[in-house]
């Protein structure tokens, strides 16, 4: 990024804050991309390798832009936003850092809602709340959702499914082979829940214990972890790290559908051009791994958190996928390039809808 102004204009940023407090060490960014659906929301990244102030502030901004697609292809009333605090993750000092943050944001009015994100933790949020209502992931007994991988776990399913229908004509997964690369928090929810749908599961994780304990529980079968790339499969679920999908394992793959929770999937946006050339069902990473979002963010503006009313909003990433494809098919497009589309008229019509004023 060159220019600041050209990158906001590029992609239509709305607003761009820069927080500091030497006393404190303390340097952060919060971008505002979108807020035609609702305040612009998004999780608090701590991160201190960036090559220069200019990546930590582009960061911020394709962080706060991909919060705009993932909310409005996932249905959800909310705008996108990122904040990235410049700094150590592993920093001991935390509460007067994330408290200032916390200070930072309550100045926005609410324009901002902030959360949990790679670098910080539901602790670091706890320390934003005595400073702003504005922060949505919260543990329960501050009235959060609390730990939100077992949806974003059932969201993947559910994309899953949809996939499975495309590809086969029905949604069971009974049956089916499904190669889970990652057993983490989400991961091995992914794995719970394929068992109770009756599917088998081939799994590898670079923690040996992790795959035991899935190996033991649910008869899952343990490969190497780059071994998961050659699996004879019906889904290949990456639940890892990102770019799963690249140049080296597009040619091994031996699965129809690819479905997983993993963040940026694709190691290159042209990656996902070749999967739908090469006949991939590719579900788009935003649209699967969305069920942690809607579920965490499905309290606000309604009073508290409602397992019931959460779990049918997760339900229903089964019927995002289905207009993917949709929109897909309408105007040949690869998955990963509808899914934007899908976001991008959802936030026109809106946009049209807010025209009307309430009064006349
Ligand atoms: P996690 O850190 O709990 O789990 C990741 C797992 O992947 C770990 O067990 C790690 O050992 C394993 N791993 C790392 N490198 C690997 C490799 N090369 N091969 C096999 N396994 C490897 O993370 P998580 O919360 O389960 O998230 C998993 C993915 O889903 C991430 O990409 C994350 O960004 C994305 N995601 C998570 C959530 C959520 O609710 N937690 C929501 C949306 C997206």
């Amino acid at each position: 990024m060159e220019s600041i102004f050209e990158y906001m204009q590029q992609f239509d940023f709305e607003n761009l804050f820069f927080c500091q407090d030497q006393a404190l060490d303390f340097k952060a960014v919060i971008a505002i991309h979108d807020t035609t659906l609702g305040p612009a929301t998004g999780g608090c990244r701590m991160w201190q390798d960036y090559p220069s102030e200019m990546d930590a502030v582009e960061d911020a901004l394709r962080l706060a832009r991909g919060m705009t697609y993932k909310y409005a292809a996932a249905g959800v009333n909310l705008g996108g936003g990122k904040a990235v605090i410049i700094g150590d993750p592993k920093r001991k000092d935390r509460e007067p850092v994330f408290r200032a943050l916390g200070k930072f944001i309550n100045r926005l009015g609410g324009k901002y809602i902030t959360g949990e994100d790679v670098g910080t933790t539901l602790q670091d949020m706890e320390y934003i709340r005595m400073e702003t209502e504005h922060v949505v992931t919260l543990p329960t007994y501050l009235g959060g959702a609390g730990d939100i991988s077992p949806m974003t776990a059932y969201s993947t399913i559910r994309a899953m499914q949809a996939c499975c229908n495309r590809v086969y004509g029905s949604d069971s997964l009974e049956g089916k082979i499904v190669a889970v690369q990652g057993l983490g928090a989400v991961g091995h929810n992914v794995v719970s829940q394929l068992h109770e749908l009756g599917a088998q599961t081939i799994v590898c994780d670079i923690d040996s214990e992790k795959v035991a304990a899935m190996v033991d529980q649910y008869g899952a079968k343990a490969v190497e972890t780059d071994a998961i790339y050659d699996q004879q499969c019906d889904v290949f679920c990456p639940c890892a790290l990102g770019k799963g999908i690249n140049d080296n394992s597009l040619s091994r793959l031996q699965c129809k559908i690819i479905c997983g929770s993993a963040n940026n999937v694709l190691e290159e946006e042209r990656h996902g051009d070749i999967l739908e050339s090469m006949g991939f069902v590719y579900a788009p990473d935003y649209i699967a791994n969305a069920g942690g979002t809607i579920y965490d963010t499905d309290r606000l503006g309604v009073g508290g958190v409602s397992h019931e009313r959460g779990k049918e909003k997760v339900k229903r990433v089964y019927d995002n996928m289905m207009r993917v494809f949709e929109i897909a098919d309408r105007d040949r497009l690869p998955t990963y390039q509808a899914a934007d589309r899908m976001a991008e008229e959802r936030i026109s019509q809106i946009a049209e809808v807010k025209k009307y004023v309430d009064h006349l």
